[in-house]
């Protein structure tokens, strides 16, 4: 499928784009452009649109504000050595913006139709692509229920938008590792419920434990499972994987995607270059109780988390009650890690040849 996208030219800032691309501050600055395309049930996609980023009119009935049926994706585009543009798995990606949008009762956008406004936009704004390694545009394609009148039911309109904006390398080096807390009270996601989508109201659910997280001098949530209250799941927007030490051989354990834990693209791309590294990867549940236990005894050597907006960032702490534990010692990121981290974005910047499918060129019509 595709449509002929009508094109309205923002005028263009460049002060405001150099001080973006300078100060790389995670989500501050849009570019210029948006994409929208719009979808009715009897019409089905269209009037595919590039324009000036701003406001759009929302009615006050619209779906999203009431039943939540919004979902996003977060995504990247990175410079290569050469000059040019990649965005990384974008198939994947895709996919699971149309598995959450099933999941919602939303009509899934075609994927040629996601790609399509993904080119449409690193054609207009790709010169908004910052150059330098862990750097890269930050793409987020969302969509949302925009049908006039309340009725419990999904709504027959909806609207698709995509933005970019210039992100740094998130969890820089300098800034260390991650600290996590272990929620007890609250639960992310539960059997049967909406975990595995990016769906808005997860997001919406997780922020007072978030804010907890945070009260007690730590970076994120660590989710554990809503059934037993025993397991470990994820971070708010984050998979989880240690790296152990079993029968004298170094493993990466991770708990298995199912509809409580979100199948992260990094995530999976993760399991892939262990398998590159000479690494075996464990898909199996783990409980916190053995988290706390090997990391006593030393079998617990690194642990990290990984997602598109973070690549893959080592956790240094695990605040749970009475116990506050450090794992790693002084070197954090460990070697583990540090490798997966780095084979990580030599793929996303073009530089492993035999990865080289992961990316789709874009035509960015790079400036500098
Ligand atoms: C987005 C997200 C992730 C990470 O997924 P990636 O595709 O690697 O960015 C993990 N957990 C949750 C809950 C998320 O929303």
């Amino acid at each position: 499928m595709t449509l002929t996208f009508i094109v309205d030219r923002a005028e263009t800032d460049q002060r405001r784009r150099d001080a973006a691309l300078r100060e790389l501050s995670f989500g501050a600055a849009p570019t210029d452009h948006m994409i929208t395309i719009e979808y009715h049930v009897d019409r089905g996609w269209h009037e595919a649109r590039v324009r000036p980023y701003g406001p759009f009119e929302v009615v006050p009935t619209s779906r999203a504000l009431h039943y939540g049926q919004g979902i996003f994706e977060g995504m990247k585009i990175f410079g290569t050595e050469e000059g040019g543009a990649v965005a990384f798995r974008p198939d994947l990606h895709a996919a699971r913006f149309r598995r959450s949008a099933e999941r919602m009762a939303m009509p899934p956008l075609p994927a040629e139709l996601f790609i399509e406004a993904l080119e449409m936009f690193a054609s207009v704004d790709g010169d908004w692509l910052p150059s330098g390694r862990g750097t890269s545009l930050y793409m987020r394609p969302f969509m949302f229920g925009t049908e006039e009148t309340l009725g419990f039911r999904p709504a027959r309109q909806f609207r698709f938008c995509l933005f970019g904006t210039p992100a740094g390398s998130y969890y820089d080096e300098s800034v260390g590792s991650l600290s996590v807390w272990v929620s007890h009270e609250h639960v992310r996601a539960a059997p049967g419920g909406t975990g595995a989508a990016k769906c808005v109201g997860n997001y919406g659910g997780s922020l007072l434990a978030h804010t907890r997280a945070v009260a007690e001098g730590c970076d994120q949530v660590l989710w554990l499972d809503a059934h037993d209250r025993a397991y470990v799941e994820e971070l708010g927007g984050m998979n989880v994987f240690c790296v152990v030490v079993e029968d004298g051989e170094t493993v990466l354990r991770t708990p298995p995607a199912s509809d409580t834990i979100l199948n992260g693209v990094t995530r999976r791309s993760v399991i892939e270059l262990a398998g590159d590294l000479g690494l075996r990867v464990v898909e199996d549940r783990l409980a916190i109780a053995d988290l706390h236990e090997m990391a006593q005894d030393g079998r617990l050597r690194e642990m990290f988390a990984c997602g598109t907006a973070a690549g893959v960032a080592a956790i240094g702490r695990i605040k749970d009650g009475e116990h506050d534990t450090r794992i790693g010692g002084e070197r954090t990121p460990g070697a583990v890690t540090s490798a997966l981290r780095e084979r990580l974005l030599d793929v996303q910047h073009g530089r492993v040849a035999s990865r080289m499918a992961w990316l789709r060129p874009l035509n960015a019509g790079r400036t500098r």
